[in-house]
């Protein structure tokens, strides 16, 4: 019998199997949520440019302020305006975001003076130095890396990127994922159902969870159980793509064609994992083009996917990945896995924010992930009490 691959060693074996990028393109800033970018990115200035004022209040000389001390007040800076020096024993009215006075050293916050007429104003309670003052530099300096090769950006990244005056980025372009499924029982939605035969569910789930990825993906249709017929679409798929994944066909009956079909045309790097669901997972290379064979029951291919292929994807789409997939979260029940696999079991996220089990486990029950929040790591012969610590895969990071 064929051993089986321990998950992280399966994972591992797929990073370390990308070993180029495609290209770089740059692209307008507004273009480019999602991206990954193919250069450090450097802070072209300051941020902020200027020391400037937190609050709005009262720029003074620290030193200059009791509590119950009257002051006049000699000028008003709005935001974006150019402050003259502070007169000695006065204040500046002064506006979030403006710079203070030359010679001052705090700001006071408006709700701690009293207004008692156009021009003045008593101070309710003394200020330290620097208070309410943001300081230059104090967020990114000049010169500064502070996004490196490999990040996808989110929507602060941009807004990050658009403080310090960034106009465009070099980016990764987009790499191509074609997907099939498979079996001879399959109908497409919209077809007659016959006896025995079911709808296709996992190309339209597989296809989209590709493109939720914001990469390339070519629906390849679905493939009958017939190995000639299977190796002549794997081939021609091969040359158009930059990987492929397949649905089913990959476990251990006659009808199961994938993995001879890939054997035949390249390489059948790996096969069979110890986990559950996801066994049958397979992974290998199709001329330059690389392979993904997801197992046919649909949670299994849906897990396999977020667990093994999406990671992948990344970094074939040029992203460095953070250390884990997973978070820790507090489980609320008892669980012994009993079997000698991994298991990844369905979990809700209960109204105290604990984790509970899902009843229905089955790997056919593609309705666990849509009422689930993620799934939990459980090492074979692992005991769960309620209140311990575990691995959580939050399907909102992986899904
Ligand atoms: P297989 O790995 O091809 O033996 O498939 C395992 C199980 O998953 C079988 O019950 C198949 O009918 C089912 N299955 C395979 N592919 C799909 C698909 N694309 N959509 C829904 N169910 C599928
Ligand atoms: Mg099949």
């Amino acid at each position: 019998m064929q051993r089986l691959i321990e998950f992280d060693q399966a994972l591992k074996t797929l990073l370390a199997s990308v070993d180029s990028h495609v290209g770089a393109t740059k692209l307008n800033l507004s273009e480019c949520l999602g991206r990954i970018i193919a250069e450090d990115v450097t802070s072209l200035i300051d941020i902020p440019g200027f020391d400037n004022s937190q609050v709005d209040g009262y720029a003074a000389r620290s030193r200059e302020v009791l509590a119950g001390k009257e002051f006049d007040i000699s000028q008003r800076i709005p935001a974006g305006s150019n402050p003259t020096s502070l007169e000695k024993g006065t204040l500046a009215r002064i506006f979030t975001g403006a710079e203070p006075p030359h010679g001052s050293d705090c700001i006071i916050m408006q709700e701690d003076v009293k207004v008692i007429g156009d021009q003045k104003v008593v101070v309710l309670k003394s200020v330290g130095v620097g208070e309410n003052i943001r300081k230059r530099a104090s967020d990114l300096k000049t010169g500064e890396i502070f996004f490196k090769k490999g990040r996808q950006l989110s929507s602060a990244d941009i807004g990050l990127c658009a403080s310090v005056g960034k106009v465009s980025m070099q980016v990764y372009k987009k790499i191509t994922v074609g997907v099939f499924s498979t079996g001879d029982e399959l109908k497409q939605p919209g077809e007659k159902l016959e006896r025995g035969q079911l709808f296709d569910s996992n190309r339209p789930m597989i296809i989209d969870c590709v493109k939720s990825m914001g990469v390339n993906c070519v629906d390849f249709g679905c493939l009958p159980d017939r190995l000639e017929t299977t190796v002549k679409a794997l081939k021609s798929a091969s040359e158009k793509v930059d990987a492929i994944v397949t649905c089913g066909g990959v476990s251990v009956g006659e009808e199961d064609h994938l993995k001879d079909a890939v054997k035949e045309l390249g390489e059948l790097k790996l096969w069979k994992i110890n986990m559950k669901p996801g066994k049958p997972f397979a992974f290998g290379k199709l001329g330059k083009s690389a392979y993904l064979g997801l197992p046919g029951n649909p949670v299994s291919a849906w897990v396999t996917f977020a667990l093994l292929c999406r990671p992948f994807i990344l970094k074939l789409s040029g992203k460095e990945l953070g250390n884990t997939l997973f978070t820790m979260a507090r489980g609320g029940f008892d669980y012994e896995n009993i079997n000698s696999r991994r298991e990844f079991l369905r979990v809700t996220i209960d109204s105290n924010g604990n984790l509970q089990l899902y009843e229905r486990q089955n790997s056919q029950i593609l309705s666990s992930i849509c009422f689930c929040d993620g799934l939990i790591e459980v090492a074979p012969k692992q005991i769960i009490k309620a209140g311990d610590s575990i691995k959580f895969y939050n399907f909102s990071s992986i899904g």
